[in-house]
């Protein structure tokens, strides 16, 4: 499902929504036909040619009927087998299929986030240690006398069989112990009061640790307080030097972010983030007091429209034409936000990131690499037309989004083919080999063929979806304040004070 512009979508509003929406859209509505039905009003949306952009006209998200909902709602929960492949700074992989499933309300108490801050191998050792000396291990499969070791640290964890064995160091002139615990998670908590973080790989780690063994990995995850969570989220997103209106305004969006995913995948997965590009950076503890600052006094604070936290993505720069976020990061409606330009595609970029060290780029990468590229993320996602490509002779935008950003791209290949791939697909497949030298920072870009190489020309980093960093900080460094930085990128939302 794919609404391709904005304005031509054919939603079913609760009638509050619709008034609202009329009340703001004056501009961008030509069209009203009002179908009565119970409060449920269908209406039919035509775009504007008005040449002005018109940013506020846009809603954060689509909107589902009662209908959509429940019959999104009733599928069956299947198992997720895939890992997390939503990103919010950039994507190498395509978004697998997952059940849709609608935004939460905001919760009233702080959630607890179960971070995947990496994977290991399975025979591979975790070495952890603590502040206080000792770290209490558990099992829930274990008997019930022997549910717990306090040991001393640092401690080993090993595969041993099926299940663990735990060595501690050993103390007070005593030889190291060893236990064993059975297959299945192993947890590792700090004694009870001490809130110092677990360290692990010479870093520090807020929450509780556990240890899950999946068919081929060892999942190293930490359960943390979400408010303990995102200090080391925004200290690694942003750069030191950047203002506090940026932290404040990406703290929330990162906080928003963080409440949708939690829900999404609980009683899901066994973790509902990854520290990394996938989901959010995070470095775990921190001591950035900009960081630190912009939680503390945004704690709580989410972003809502319509009654619902919205999934505030965001990205480096944006270039000036930021993206929808549907058919770009997520296939489910209900995780839609629209990008913050409206109007006609040739109102131009709008002022945002253009002076910053990420507004523009160039590439040029050689159409053999091309072709091998595309043709392996083909037979990777069942696009014979792709896995089977000819060498192409030209690389144009088939389609652009209502802020004129590429949304497709048409390939034409020396046998007079013609194969068309959503832009973010052509990005994902053309950055898959890690090759950062001949890598596509945005779809937001022209493309010439020229002496055998592709020549790539564009416009900001990332996917372009909500909040624009660069652009947030050039707000901020003028004058705006963090509301007036998620105003403008993440349109009719409010700031909502979930939990204190
Ligand atoms: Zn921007």
């Amino acid at each position: 499902m794919r609404a391709r512009h904005p304005c031509t979508v054919l939603p079913v509003l609760p009638l509050n929504l619709f008034m609202q929406l009329l009340k703001h859209n004056r501009r961008a509505l030509h069209t009203c036909i009002l179908l009565a039905n119970a409060s449920i009003f269908i209406f039919v949306a035509s775009c504007s040619n008005d040449p002005t952009p018109v940013r506020s006209s846009q809603p954060a998200r689509l909107s589902a009927s009662p209908a959509q909902l429940a019959a999104e709602t009733s599928q069956s929960p299947t198992p997720i087998q895939s890992p997390e492949t939503v990103a919010v700074a950039d994507l190498p992989i395509k978004p697998k299929p997952i059940p849709p499933k609608p935004l939460p309300i905001p919760p009233i108490t702080e959630p607890e986030v179960a971070i995947r801050i990496e994977t290991l191998a399975l025979n591979q050792a975790v070495i952890i240690n603590h502040a206080a000396g000792r770290l209490q291990i558990s099992s829930k499969h274990s008997s019930a006398d022997d549910q717990e070791w306090m040991a001393n640290t640092p401690i080993e964890i090993r595969m041993q069989g099926e299940g663990w064995r735990v060595t501690s160091q050993k103390k007070s002139g005593l030889p190291s112990q060893s236990r064993d615990f059975p297959a299945g998670e192993l947890t590792v908590d700090v004694l009870n009061g001490d809130t110092r973080p677990i360290q692990w790989n010479q870093k520090q780690w807020p929450g509780k640790l556990r240890v899950v063994r999946t068919p081929s990995n060892i999942d190293l995850v930490m359960d943390v307080k979400m408010d303990s969570y995102l200090p080391g989220v925004i200290a690694k997103e942003l750069y030191p030097s950047w203002c506090d209106a940026a932290y404040h305004a990406q703290a929330i969006a990162a906080r928003s972010f963080a409440v949708v995913e939690e829900a999404r995948w609980e009683g899901r997965r066994h973790y509902d983030m990854v520290a990394g590009q996938q989901s959010q950076a995070w470095i775990g503890a921190t001591d950035n007091a900009k960081a630190l600052a912009a939680v503390r006094d945004t704690r709580g604070q989410v972003l809502v429209h319509d009654g619902v936290v919205v999934p505030a993505y965001y990205s480096s720069a944006c270039g000036g034409r930021p993206a929808n976020a549907l058919g770009v990061l997520t296939d489910n409606p209900f995780h839609n936000i629209v990008c913050v330009s409206t109007g006609n595609k040739s109102a131009g970029r709008t002022s945002c990131c253009e002076r910053t060290s990420v507004a523009t780029w160039k590439a040029s990468i050689a159409l053999t690499k091309i072709q091998s590229r595309l043709q392996a993320w083909g037979s990777a996602n069942g696009r014979a037309d792709l896995s089977a490509l000819q060498l192409p002779t030209s690389i144009e935008v088939a389609e652009k989004n209502a802020a004129g950003r590429p949304e497709q791209f048409r390939i034409r290949t020396r046998k007079g083919g013609s194969v068309l791939i959503e832009a973010e697909d052509f990005r994902r497949a053309i950055n898959a080999a890690g090759d950062s030298k001949s890598s596509m920072r945005s779809c937001d870009c022209s493309i010439q063929i020229s002496a055998g190489n592709a020549e790539f020309s564009g416009r900001g980093f990332g996917h372009g979806v909500g909040l624009c960093q660069h652009g947030a900080q050039e707000m901020g460094r003028k004058g705006s304040s963090y509301k007036q930085i998620l105003a403008r990128y993440y349109p009719q939302t409010m700031i909502v004070q979930a939990w204190k």
